[in-house]
């Protein structure tokens, strides 16, 4: 009926402008943050199997606000992309790492790569390039202890700048690493004409390693399409003893994930380098 649809209409208005309210709320707050250095980063081990030692560590951003709890990025990197504040905060996670990256280096006496996660906005903006190297400028690091992380999600359209933008990145020294592998199918055609040196198997896979057999078959193929084009193959969210034997079992080059390490403070990983 009309009432109905003029309930439902009001419904719906209400309902979008509570969300445009959080939204806005939101942004306000993180701008906030930026300003009053309310974030983080944390640090979580990649363990390479060969060896059986830390080969590297990704950088995951946290933000604490004043007074209040940690907030998880999965509750604030899609409104920071949405609203274009990622540019900003990417450029906070891209110097805070660098900076760290080389006193992790000194501490462990060894290089150690310490890979940063670049969003899908922050990959299009035309000075990610001349970002990166003056954030390398900036700390002093070795390039080649910079990876960046990369979703296919990146790529929406034109592969031909997308493959352009990690050719210059790649000029630069850093490694590159396609994040979240296997969700999206766009990139598959084109991943031999990607400068990568890492596949990062989304954790979808691994966790359902023990219900569903057909996973078997994919991790695989991804492993020896990885392989068969010179790239290391690393899996995350790998939380079990299962997991771990199993992928190593199969050829996987490294893991990431609860079993080994959650993602840590600073102090507490610097503290497990030293053990
Ligand atoms: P991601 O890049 O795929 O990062 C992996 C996420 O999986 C992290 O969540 C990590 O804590 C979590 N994880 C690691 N091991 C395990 C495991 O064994 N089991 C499970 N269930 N989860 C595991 P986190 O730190 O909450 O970050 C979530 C997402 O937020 C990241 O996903 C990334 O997309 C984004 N993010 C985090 N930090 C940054 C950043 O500095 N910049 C950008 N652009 N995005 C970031
Ligand atoms: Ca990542
Ligand atoms: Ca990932
Ligand atoms: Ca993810």
């Amino acid at each position: 009926s009309k009432q109905s649809g003029r309930n439902n209409f009001q419904f719906y208005t209400d309902e979008l402008n509570r969300r445009l309210m959080e939204r806005l709320d939101m942004e306000y707050r993180l701008r906030q943050a930026l300003e009053h250095d309310e974030f983080l980063l944390h640090f979580q081990p990649k363990l390479a199997f060969a060896s059986g030692n830390i080969c590297g560590a990704e950088a995951l951003i946290r933000w604490r606000p004043a007074g209040g709890g940690m907030v998880s990025p999965a509750d604030f990197i899609p409104v920071a992309e949405e609203t274009g504040l990622i540019v900003d905060i990417g450029q906070w996670v891209l110097h805070s790492a660098c900076r760290q990256a080389v006193r992790l280096n000194a501490m462990a006496g060894r290089e150690l790569p310490i890979a940063v996660n670049v969003s899908p906005r922050q990959f299009r903006q035309s000075d990610l390039v001349s970002r990166v190297r003056s954030a390398l400028q900036h700390s002093g690091l070795n390039p080649a202890c910079l990876e960046l992380e990369i979703t296919e999600s990146s790529l929406v359209h034109d592969t031909g700048s997308f493959i352009k933008t990690l050719q210059e990145l790649k000029t630069l020294g850093v490694k590159l690493a396609i994040d979240d592998f296997g969700t999206g199918y766009s990139s598959m055609a084109y991943l031999k004409d990607f400068p990568v040196d890492r596949l990062k198997i989304d954790q979808a896979f691994v966790s359902r390693l023990e219900t569903e057999s057909s996973n078997i078959a994919i991790l695989k193929a991804i492993i020896a399409l990885g392989h068969s084009l010179n790239m290391k193959v690393i899996a995350e969210g790998v939380e079990t003893a299962y997991q771990q034997a199993f992928l190593h079992g199969i050829g996987c080059d490294e893991l990431q994930g609860y079993f080994f390490s959650k993602p840590l403070p600073v102090e507490a990983f610097e503290k497990l380098l030293g053990d």
